[in-house]
This record gives structure tokens, C-alpha cells and sequence, in this order.
């Protein structure tokens, strides 16, 4: 039996975070991952492509990872246009006025985790126990103890960071509301002829949704929504045929499209926890709220959730109540849902307005993005949304 102040279950980018963040605070932490440490520590391309705002590179430069992420890995959003159907009003959003020459950043997931890995391992404070599945938790007295693969550790505070299919949070009998788009995403990188300037366009075409996101080296991130069974044939489509096919699903604006990473397919399903805490428990990153991708903020999210607990932890320790205390955990969760709920709403609407093709759905979107462009201060709202330029605390 060992003994951390917290124990993290799941090695994600979001428990790596808050890793990082309660033991800038003074606190000893144990991240348990069920991936071996090879993979967790190296992790693989899998197709998704981050747009990170800059109030998330903040957290990520105060965390040490940013430094771990090399130059070429960050591709600046410069525009972002949204078009639905075919020749009909874009959406646009741009940096103009806003003072800075992006309007984010986009960075692979594996190397944001890669990142947050390596700034972890350099913590004294952090053990990495990789290769290492959570069994299960039981509370005894003020602690929680976390009964792993390799024996059992007690701490003050368990976390939950194990993703939106998250069993640990079954375990502690949390439910959550699930919205099942029925839908799946294909995500793959494209080398293509022509430049993409880059800009951002996300492209609700009737019966399909694309997104095409500039990233380094003249190539593009291809994120593909449609029926699971329709991506299921696209991601084992023979190379060629499915250099043909997108091509055309893009309307050859590209030019020339080549596939130059692996395909990767994820079934499009929100979840948002019923409760963010419990008595020496709690829940960070897709664990307690999944969104739906398409408005960007699955991630940048769980950065917030994690800096507003480990604050909250760190301002309880303050007023001298133990590590975890429930009413540390109780701000927690009331700034988080706060932070949370209009944005997953608002996503989970956006989603079905955007995927469905029923005349007054098409109606409705063409109408919505030429009101839209027009009224200014409702696209400055937007654009401040999208980059999220307060500082890290
Ligand atoms: C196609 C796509 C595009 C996206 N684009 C964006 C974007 O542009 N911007 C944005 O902000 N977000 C985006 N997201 C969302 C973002 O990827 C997620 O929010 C983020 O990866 C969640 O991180 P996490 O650590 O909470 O969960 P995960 O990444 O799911 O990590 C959970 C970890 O827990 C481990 N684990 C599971 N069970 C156990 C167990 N019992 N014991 C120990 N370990 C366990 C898993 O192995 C895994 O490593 C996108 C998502 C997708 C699918």
C-alpha cells in the first residue's frame, strides 16, 4: 500500500494536466494509465487534430508542455469559415482587430499528450504508473482507496479522468446525459495541391459534413461525418479510391488530394456527468463532460475543469481544510457546470441542426448563416469565444 495526496485514474490529456496542476500546488500525485508506459509515454498519431485556444496555450506553457511540442507541430488558425450546402453565404471569422495573427492553434493530440507526459515525468512529485488499470475505489474513513492492477493506493482525493466512456465514473454511480448523434467522424491527414491559406472551413453539405483544417506541410486534417457504416467503408477504402472520393466530397477545392497518415474513425456521442463530485472524488476532462467536436472545445474544456479544481483544492488547503474537501470539491463542480452546460447545449444543437436533412433543417442553416454574417457584434462574440484570449491564473 502506498500513499499519494491524490490519485488520478487515467493518463489522458486531461489527467495529465491535472497532474501537473495540483502538484504545482504542493501535492504529491499518482496517475494510473491503462496503456503500457512505452505507447503512453510515445503515444501514436490518432488522427485528431486540436484547435487550441490561446487561453489553452497559457495553461499549456505554465504547465512546462508547450516546450515539449516542436515548432513544426503548430499550425495558426488564421480564418475560420463555416458553409452550408453548396454556393451558398459563408460564415466568416478572422483576427482582424483583434491584435494577434491567429485565431488559435492546432496541434495533434498525440503531441499535446506527448507533451503533457514529458512535463510530467519531470515532476518530482508525479508518479506515472503506466500499463496500470484501476480495479476498483472504496472510501474508508476521510480516504480513498484505489485498488489497481498493481496493489493499492490510498489517498485524500481520487480523480476520475478515464474519458467519456468513463467507468469509473459508473462505479462511483454517477449517471450522465448521453446524446447519441448515431453518427461517426473520419479523421486523416491530407497532402494536397494547392494552399490552404490556412484557413479553417466547416462544411455542412447535404448528407455529409466535412471540416478541413490547415495544418503544417501542405497538407490538411479531413474530419468526415456521416453514418458509422458508410465511415467504416471509407476508412478501409483501398488508398486510391479514397483519394478519389474525397476529392470529389470536397469539391476538388484542394486539388490533387493524397492520404498521408492513418485513418481513424470515433463515434459521435456527447456525455455530461449528472454530478462533477462526491465526498474525496471527483471527475476531469471527457469523464465529465464529452462535447460533441464540432465546435472545438472538448479539450479546452477539461483544461478549465482542471485548473478550476486544482484552484479550488489549493484555496480550501488555504482556509486550512484537508486535501479534497468536499466543499473545495462543491465550487469545483458549481464552476465547471457554469463553465460547461450553455456551451454543451449549445453544441449538441448546433450538432443536430447541422447533421439533419430535412427541408426545414436546410432551410433554417442557410437563413442562420446569412443572419449571422451580418450582425457584427454577434461574430465578435463568436470570435472571441473561438479564441478565449483570457490569461492562465
Ligand atoms: C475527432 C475529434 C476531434 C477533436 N477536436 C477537438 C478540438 O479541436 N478541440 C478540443 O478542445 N477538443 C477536441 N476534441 C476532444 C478532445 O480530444 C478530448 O476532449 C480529450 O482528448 C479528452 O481527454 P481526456 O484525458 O479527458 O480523455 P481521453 O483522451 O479519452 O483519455 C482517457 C485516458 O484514460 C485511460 N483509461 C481509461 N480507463 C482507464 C482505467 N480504468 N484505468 C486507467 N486508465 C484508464 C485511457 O487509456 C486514456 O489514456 C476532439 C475529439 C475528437 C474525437
Amino acid at each position: 500500500m502506498t500513499y499519494h495526496d491524490v490519485t488520478i485514474m487515467g493518463g489522458g490529456p486531461a489527467g495529465l494536466a491535472a497532474a501537473l496542476s495540483l502538484e504545482a500546488r504542493g501535492l504529491s500525485v499518482a496517475v494510473l494509465e491503462r496503456t503500457p508506459q512505452a505507447p503512453w509515454s510515445e503515444p501514436a498519431f490518432d488522427g485528431r487534430e486540436i484547435a487550441l485556444t490561446h487561453h489553452s496555450v497559457a495553461v499549456l506553457k505554465e504547465l512546462g508542455a508547450w516546450p515539449h511540442i516542436p515548432e513544426v507541430a503548430i499550425s495558426p488558425l488564421r480564418e475560420a469559415r463555416v458553409e452550408t450546402g453548396r454556393g451558398n453565404h459563408p460564415l466568416q471569422f478572422d483576427t482582424q482587430g483583434q491584435g494577434v495573427d491567429a485565431l488559435g492553434y492546432l496541434v495533434s493530440n498525440h503531441c499535446i499528450r506527448h507533451g503533457l507526459y514529458k512535463a510530467a515525468s519531470q515532476r518530482p512529485g508525479i508518479s506515472l504508473l503506466g500499463g496500470t488499470a484501476t480495479r476498483h475505489i472504496r472510501r474508508i474513513g476521510g480516504d480513498m482507496v484505489v485498488v489497481h492492477d498493481g496493489g493499492e493506493i490510498t489517498s485524500r482525493l481520487a480523480i476520475g479522468a478515464d474519458g467519456r466512456f468513463s467507468q469509473i465514473r459508473r462505479s462511483q454511480r454517477i449517471g450522465a446525459i448521453v446524446h447519441d448523434f448515431k453518427r461517426s467522424m473520419l479523421v486523416c491527414r491530407m497532402a494536397h495541391e494547392l494552399p490552404h491559406h490556412h484557413v479553417a472551413t466547416q462544411w455542412f453539405d447535404e448528407g455529409q459534413t466535412i471540416a478541413l483544417l490547415p495544418v503544417n506541410g501542405g497538407a490538411s486534417s479531413i474530419v468526415l461525418t456521416l453514418p458509422s457504416e458508410q465511415i467504416e467503408r471509407l476508412r478501409t477504402l483501398e488508398r486510391d479510391a479514397f483519394n478519389a472520393e474525397i476529392m470529389e466530397r470536397v469539391g476538388r477545392r484542394l486539388g490533387n488530394m493524397r492520404l498521408v497518415s492513418t485513418r481513424h474513425a470515433y463515434p459521435l456521442r456527447g456525455v455530461y456527468a449528472h454530478r462533477f463530485a462526491a465526498p474525496g472524488f471527483a471527475l476531469v476532462g471527457d469523464a465529465a463532460v464529452g462535447m460533441h467536436p464540432i465546435t472545438a472545445h472538448g479539450f479546452n474544456l477539461g483544461l478549465k475543469g482542471q485548473e478550476a479544481l486544482a484552484q479550488e483544492v489549493a484555496a480550501g488547503m488555504a482556509r486550512g481544510e484537508p486535501v479534497g474537501s468536499l466543499s473545495a470539491l462543491r465550487r469545483f463542480e458549481r464552476r465547471h457546470r457554469m463553465e460547461t452546460a450553455p456551451l454543451f447545449a449549445a453544441t449538441n444543437g448546433i450538432a443536430t441542426l447541422y447533421t439533419r436533412d430535412e427541408p426545414a433543417f436546410r432551410v433554417l442553416r442557410q437563413a442562420g448563416l446569412r443572419v449571422a454574417d451580418a450582425l457584427s457584434p454577434f461574430k465578435s462574440a463568436v470570435t472571441n469565444m473561438l479564441m478565449d484570449r483570457k490569461t492562465a491564473s
